[in-house]
């Protein structure tokens, strides 16, 4: 089969850059991998695994020839860099992201971007706690949604394009615009992922319950809070800086909901609770029924073998 792409660029070799270098090789999606990473240590680890083809110290050198530039390094940094690679971009050529976040990614790259490339935003909804070149995986992409934003003047044939190459990583893809996203995700991840670094702040403040205590009986719930915890601090103040109307109205909601459960917890009004627990059940066994996490006990830790 033709690869999608001549070549892909990679703009940021962490979990995400790495992850596609992996499915774009085992699936052949290009026939030539070029990468940036700002760091001689990763730039010099990329090598070493075979990530890239070649790997350079300037974004704009990266870019050079590439039919796909692909940005995967924290969102806070995307308009620079589409200030530097701006002129470096080859007429034709795909720029897109894989940033959490994507009107803010509008707002900073769409004005360097020049004539005849063609820009369209995506973000894979897939990821882990881990970060750095080592952390990727080809399958990290299978069964996940990738969102695709396209522009209002975003050119069908180069939204197809992408398209095909995320499908290509086994993806399924959905389109919608910026705006949407940002409030989809703000209750999907960026919630969660600020109610887990607030309950374990929490946690780590306790002075009666001591922090070896906290660890020992972390079983209980609070296990999982600190997994999503330990994800990329600079990735997720970037998200938070960058999603700020949408995670603030839903924090809002939020903070409402949480007051009718103390209230309910005060009063002894079980069935409030109960309703509400059982709701939840619900949409756990939806997200188990659509694939888009196991069944298994305990997350799957049950079946490690036991030592
Ligand atoms: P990561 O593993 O921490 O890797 C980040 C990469 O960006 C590294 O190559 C790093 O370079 C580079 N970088 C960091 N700061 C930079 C700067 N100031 N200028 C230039 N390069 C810089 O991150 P990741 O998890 O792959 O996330 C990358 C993007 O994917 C983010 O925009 C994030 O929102 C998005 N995303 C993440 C997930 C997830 O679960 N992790 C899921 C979907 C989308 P060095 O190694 O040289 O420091």
């Amino acid at each position: 089969m033709k690869p999608v792409f001549e070549r892909v660029a990679l703009i940021g070799i962490g979990l995400i850059g790495s992850s596609l270098a992996h499915v774009i090789r085992k699936k052949k999606l290009a026939a030539e991998i070029t990468g940036y990473a700002r760091s001689e240590a990763t730039r010099a680890k990329a090598v070493e695994i075979g990530l890239v083809d070649r790997v350079f110290p300037s974004a704009a050198e990266a870019v050079a020839g590439a039919d796909l530039v692909i940005l995967c390094s924290p969102v806070g940094t995307y308009g620079a860099l589409a200030k530097e690679i701006a002129s470096a971009l080859k007429p034709g050529a795909i720029l897109t992201d894989v940033g959490s976040v994507k009107g803010a990614v509008v707002r900073d790259v769409l004005p360097h971007v020049p004539a005849g490339v063609h820009f369209i935003p995506g973000h894979p909804i897939a990821g882990t706690e881990q970060s750095g070149p080592e952390a990727g995986f080809a399958e990290l992409f299978i069964n996940r949604w990738c969102i695709v934003t396209p522009l209002a003047d975003s050119d069908p044939t180069a939204v197809e394009r992408l398209t095909e190459f995320w499908r290509g990583c086994g993806s399924n893809v959905e389109t919608m615009t910026p705006e949407h996203h940002d409030l989809v995700l703000a209750i999907t991840s960026h919630l969660p992922h600020l109610i887990a670094y607030n309950i374990v702040s929490t946690a780590a403040d306790l002075e009666e319950v001591t922090s070896s205590e906290v660890i020992k009986y972390s079983a209980g719930g609070f296990r999982d809070f600190t997994r999503i915890a330990a994800s990329d601090p600079t990735m997720w103040r970037d998200v938070f800086l960058n999603n700020k109307d949408a995670v603030l109205e839903m924090l809002g909601r939020f903070s409402e909901d949480l007051s009718v459960l103390q209230r309910a917890i005060r009063w002894g009004d079980g069935e409030t609770l109960f309703n509400l627990f059982s709701r939840s059940r619900q949409i756990r066994r939806g997200i188990i029924a659509a694939g888009q996490d196991t069944a298994a006990p305990d997350f799957g830790r049950s079946a490690a073998k036991l030592q």
